[in-house]
């Protein structure tokens, strides 16, 4: 490793991400790994002591996530329903250590298909705050993840915070995952859905499905099929043709399109059938 930057301020950070040639460190337990080294290799930038970086905190317009703020601080973090998905996926990340260093930041910049946070932030309708010495800007996380491992940060840039709107935070919402296992497990399948049902029936549905394509993807075709449902009618209207069309479910190793898409269609299923009865 040639330098490791442990910088206490916002400043800092960027001064040392400048010119491009240093990686950002946060958890690191997606960084290490992917190493496959004892140490790693270039110079790397520290984030953890910014103290700007963070903690969950309710603005005017919504809700900030710093881009420091770990699994367990989401865990403990005080939040409407609307964010429960988000803390059902946090306690099935890894383990309670991996919980404790993993970021929510670190597991949208990694961008593997498998992410669990991607479908609850995708859900919750979350922007991506990205800055660098040269200024700030904004991007829907729908456009922030662009493939398997590839985002839209520049050299020199890095992600300040997730931000979701107050106009997402609405509702109750539910995350499913299916893997291998029940625990520590790469998901095979996984699904967000935050409903908001009001005078008996449903005005605002979101639903995201992570590890069945190489970005998580919201299913449009099925929330319109969801708006102005009873709540009864709900797990009827999910049909596994407006699940697929927009899903398009890939093969590989850890399972089929097939056998991935029967997962998704469940677990939707599954999910609006535990929010509307609950
Ligand atoms: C045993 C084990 C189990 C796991 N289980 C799960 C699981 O069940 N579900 C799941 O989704 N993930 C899982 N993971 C993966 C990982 O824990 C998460 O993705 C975690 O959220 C990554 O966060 P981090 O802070 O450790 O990221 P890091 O490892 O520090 O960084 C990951 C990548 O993002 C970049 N990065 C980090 N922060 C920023 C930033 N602010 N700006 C720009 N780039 C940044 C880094 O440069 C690196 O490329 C597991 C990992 C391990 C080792």
């Amino acid at each position: 490793m040639q330098a490791y930057h442990r910088p206490r301020t916002l400043q800092d950070a960027l001064g040392a991400l400048a010119g491009g040639a240093a990686r950002v460190a946060a958890g690191c337990t997606d960084l290490f790994p992917a190493t496959g080294a004892r140490e790693l290799t270039g110079p790397v930038v520290d984030i953890t002591r910014v103290e700007e970086l963070r903690g969950v905190t309710q603005g005017p317009d919504g809700w900030r996530f710093g881009a420091a703020t770990t699994w367990a601080d989401v865990i403990r973090a005080d939040l409407p329903p609307a964010f429960d998905m988000l803390k059902e996926a946090a306690r099935e990340v890894g383990s309670v250590q991996i919980q404790t260093a993993g970021t929510l930041a670190g597991n949208i910049c990694n961008a593997s298909p498998a992410a669990d946070g991607v479908p609850c932030l995708l859900a919750l309708e979350a922007e991506v705050e990205i800055g660098s010495v040269a200024g700030t800007r904004r991007v829907p996380l729908a456009g922030f993840i662009t493939g398997v491992r590839r985002t839209v940060l520049r050299p020199g840039e890095m992600v300040l915070a997730l931000h979701v709107p107050d106009a997402a935070a609405h509702g109750r919402s539910r995350f499913l995952k299916l893997g291998a296992r029940r625990y520590l497990v790469i998901s095979i399948a996984m699904v967000a859905v935050r409903l908001l049902v009001e005078e008996g029936r449903v005005s605002q549905a979101a639903v995201a499905v992570g590890a069945c394509s190489a970005v998580a993807r919201r299913l449009a075709r099925l929330e319109g099929a969801l708006v102005g449902a009873r709540a009864d009618e709900t797990v009827g209207r999910v049909e596994a043709g407006l699940v697929l069309q927009d899903l398009a479910p890939i093969d590989d190793i850890r399972a089929d399109a097939a056998y991935r898409g029967t997962a998704a269609v469940e677990l939707i299923r599954r999910a609006i059938g535990d929010l509307v009865r609950a």
